[in-house]
């Protein structure tokens, strides 16, 4: 056996044998795979074998449209047969709800260049003859929906590895991995230990246990999952005698998908009485064996497929299998640089394989070979939970996860289960005054409040939901008076020492301010897109606090501790520094009625010391509500304090708590991007406008200096812009497709309605050179193409007075 290697995957199931091709493809070939047993020996043996390109996450849809076409690639060059049936796919849609999710969903393929149709009931008894219709609206047809042998395919990725030089290792149990000073690893196997550079754990079913190894808990859990295989279907063998093969159908109503298998079919459900498996771990003896048929669980979904597809009640039973795979909490693989961990990558919790591996493959291996990715994979990036995720809280989550596969996902919904479960001091002071709570990485945050008899639950929905009146009424106290919400929900970090202005300098694009001021910046990439969008507040010379998403704390500590520097110290300071911001006409009066500095003498961007209250604050002039307001932090003890005395001085100016609807509306009166919407790895600060923030004048060598110099030189082609559509009831969310002149000519990246100007607002980009103000485009909303205009002057206080008055 090789002692060293580049790198060592663990584990030979389609996902890491798909990692292991990718390093090869990308030019790594001393690249190595260790599997206990044969390949495929753990999930991937029984996978159904099932592949769609149908997402939540655009950019998931994406690698999932990637790994469905490369597997003529793997045929071609291993001269293998994936067993590849490319027999296309409908999706029912049994209601208007479920219909307006596939039409949008059609319409966000348009841009991504995938072929999918709507099609008619009447089209679905043609093309899936096997489909009662009764009571099917419509659904959505994808012609590149199929299924492949599993072992074949594994194999194949196997192949075309070891032809790129890779090495395979098979019967060798990793028992241990142990890290170098250096940064490299042992990694222990029963056959001998191999000194490897870098670590992919791809253990799939043991990939806790892998993890463990190396002192990592890996969020994910496995569930028990059960298809059936009919013996002879008549219907099936006259088409097949005919020549030709019945589609898939996925029928989200009965949580059942079912293909053609052989002469007859093939059924699987993802059914409520969902079973966890192996919860205190994953036994190292399992492998080959399936898990003792459960008809149980499944009663009510076989009832409710005999009567969607009849066929199926006559047909006699040929084979159960009933398996384990992994899911993550939100159901999405776990790929990428663990944070925290040198030389150690993540490729597990991938529960479509078939699906997804290609795509996880190809992401992985950029990210090792290349440095970063050519997309934005937050969606399956590991960061994207945090140093409070525990097993307590993954196995709810997945077990929801399950439940809900087929469930529609609306973008306003907010997910019940392990909840609630962070919360801020403030939590049932909010509660108390209506708050409709929404969690945002495990925090409880007020989307709105509710008042007298309004429902506490906001309904999910693809139009306006019933937050709408709440939200304009905390817009409205904004507006023309004053409203305060959290700043809990804002990643924070404390940046000291000798050398924090020029680490600073190096890792962000943009200005650093001097003492007392605040300044916007990106980060980039060495590739120029947009890691990260920040408030730097400079505290005195060798004290900073930096702001940004909530959400991203993982992703943006393991960047900056890949990329330190000697004399900086580092700190998280997001759950442990929180306040409010107050924002609107009167938050100066507010602020002022509460502490005996004088802040009438503070200008927009000044960064102050204040003792508010009875609370030490640092207050700092600037609002993403684009009003006059002040962002006051505090430590956590003190919170409270601080709410009592902001809250009491605001009575007699009609203060309002507001939540995350209305500052989302807010917002958008001001065109401000949103990260992960407007700003993420997939744009540029040339295409989405932050390039103003940029400081191509400092002498500093900033990480993507070079790539945001050739495109300021360049030129973007396409560029973020805003737009006032003439919606209907429902506003753009994200994704819709902009037409111009009968094409496609770009896509919303998010919108919503600002109750502020009562209108409906799209942020999206279009090419460059037609982004004009007056531009008539029209946005395809839930299937309707809408008139919509491009606008440039913002909605509320265009000339800036008021924000910086
Ligand atoms: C019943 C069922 C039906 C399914 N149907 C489909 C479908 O139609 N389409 C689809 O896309 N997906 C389907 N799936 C899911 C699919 O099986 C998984 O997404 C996929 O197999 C995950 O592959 P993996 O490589 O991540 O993990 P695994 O297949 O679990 O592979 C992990 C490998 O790591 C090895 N390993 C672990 N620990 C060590 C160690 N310490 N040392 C060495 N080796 C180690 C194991 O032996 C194993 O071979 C189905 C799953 C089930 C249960």
């Amino acid at each position: 056996m090789k002692t060293t290697t580049r790198v060592a995957v663990i584990g030979g199931g389609v996902v890491g044998c798909s990692v292991l091709y990718h390093l090869t493809k990308l030019g790594w070939s001393d690249v190595m795979l260790i599997e206990r047993s044969e390949l495929t020996s753990g999930s991937t043996w029984h996978a159904a074998g099932g592949f769609h390109t149908l997402n939540g996450d655009t950019n998931m849809a994406a690698l999932q449209g990637y790994t469905i076409k490369l597997y003529r690639e793997l045929e071609e060059i291993t001269g293998m047969s994936c067993g590849l049936h490319h027999v296309g796919g409908v999706t029912l849609a049994e209601d208007q709800e479920r219909f307006d999710m596939l039409k949008a969903e059609r319409a966000k393929h348009r841009f991504m260049g995938l072929e999918t149709e709507i099609v008619s009931p009447e089209e679905i008894a043609k093309i899936a003859p096997v489909t009662n219709i009764d009571g099917i609206v419509g659904g959505l047809y994808d012609p590149l929906d199929g299924h492949l042998d599993p072992s074949g395919t594994t194999h194949a990725y196997a192949k075309a590895a070891r032809m790129g030089g890779a090495t395979i290792e098979t019967h060798c149990k990793v028992v241990e991995t142990n890290q170098r000073p250096d940064g490299s690893w042992d990694v222990v196997t029963n056959k001998g230990t191999v000194h490897a550079e870098h670590i992919v754990n791809a253990g799939g079913l043991w990939a806790r246990e892998v993890g463990a190894m190396a002192g990592v808990y890996f969020p994910l859990h496995p569930m028990e999952h059960q298809y059936i295989v009919t013996d002879e279907v008549p219907e099936i063998a006259a088409i097949i005698d005919a020549g030709g093969e019945h589609p898939h159908v996925m029928d989200p109503a009965g949580e059942s998908y079912l293909r053609q298998e052989g002469r007859g079919l093939c059924i699987g459900f993802y059914e409520q009485p969902c079973k966890p498996w192996a919860v205190d771990g994953t036994p190292w003896d399992f492998g080959h064996e399936l898990l003792p048929d459960d008809f149980d669980k499944i009663e009510d979904s076989i009832a409710f497929a005999y009567n969607r597809f009849p066929a199926l009640e006559r047909a006699g039973v040929k084979s159960v299998i009933h398996g384990p795979f992994t899911f993550a909490p939100d159901g999405n693989p776990l790929v990428g640089p663990v944070p925290g961990m040198r030389n150690y990558w993540s490729a597990c919790a991938v529960m479509a394989g078939f699906s997804q591996g290609g795509g996880v493959g190809l992401m992985l291996a950029q990210w090792m070979v290349e440095g970063e990715c050519e997309r934005d994979t937050f969606a399956m990036d590991c960061a994207r939970f945090g140093y409070w995720i525990t097993p307590g809280y993954t196995r709810p989550k997945v077990i929801e996860n399950y439940q809900k596969r087929f469930s529609i996902a609306y973008p306003n919904e907010e997910l019940p289960a392990a909840r609630p479960f962070r919360t801020t001091p403030m939590y049932d002071i909010f509660d108390g005054m209506g708050a409709v709570w929404g969690a945002q990485y495990g925090l409880e945050v007020p989307n709105y409040f509710a008042e007298g008899d309004e429902p506490r639950y906001e309904t999910p929905s693809f139009r306006r939901s019933n937050a709408f009146d709440a939200t304009a009424r905390e817009v409205k106290a904004v507006r023309e008076n004053v409203g305060i919400n959290e700043v809990h929900n804002f990643g924070k970090y404390l940046v000291k020492g000798t050398g924090a202005r020029a680490w600073l300098d190096r890792i962000m694009a943009g200005r650093v301010p001097q003492v007392g001021r605040l300044s916007l910046t990106p980060m980039l990439s060495p590739k120029g897109r947009l890691i990260g969008d920040f408030t730097i507040s400079c505290l005195s010379e060798e004290e900073f606090q930096l702001t940004a998403s909530y959400g991203s704390q993982a992703y943006h500590m393991r960047w900056f501790l890949q990329n330190m520097d000697d004399g900086v110290h580092l700190e998280n300071i997001s759950d442990t520094r929180t306040g409010f911001q107050i924002a609107g006409p009167k938050a100066r009066e507010v602020l002022q009625a509460c502490t005996r500095s004088d802040v009438s003498d503070m200008r927009f961007m000044d960064v102050r010391r204040l003792t508010v209250g009875m609370a030490d604050c640092i207050v700092q002039r600037v609002s993403y509500t684009g009003d006059l307001g002040y962002e006051i932090y505090c430590d956590l003890p003190s919170q409270r304090a601080l709410w009592d005395s902001l809250w009491s001085a605001g009575q007699e100016h009609s203060m309002k708590p507001f939540g995350m609807r209305a500052m989302m509306s807010l917002r958008l009166d001001k065109f401000f991007g949103s990260w992960l919407s407007e700003f993420s790895p997939d744009y540029t600060a040339a295409e989405t406008g932050l390039d103003r923030f940029i400081s191509f004048r400092k002498d500093v060598d900033f990480i993507g200096r070079t790539a945001a110099e050739a495109e300021r030189d360049a030129g973007p082609s396409r560029k973020l812009c805003a737009f006032e559509v003439d919606a209907d009831d429902a506003d753009v969310t994200a994704y819709e497709p902009i037409w111009l002149d009968g094409a496609v000519v770009g896509f919303c990246t998010s919108g919503g309605y600002s109750h502020h100007a009562q209108k409906s607002v799209a942020l999206g980009f279009v090419p460059v050179e037609r982004a004009q103000e007056g531009l008539e485009v029209e946005i395809e909303i839930l299937g309707s193409r809408r008139r919509a205009r491009l606008i440039t002057s913002p909605l509320f206080d265009a000339d800036g007075a008021r924000m910086r008055g």
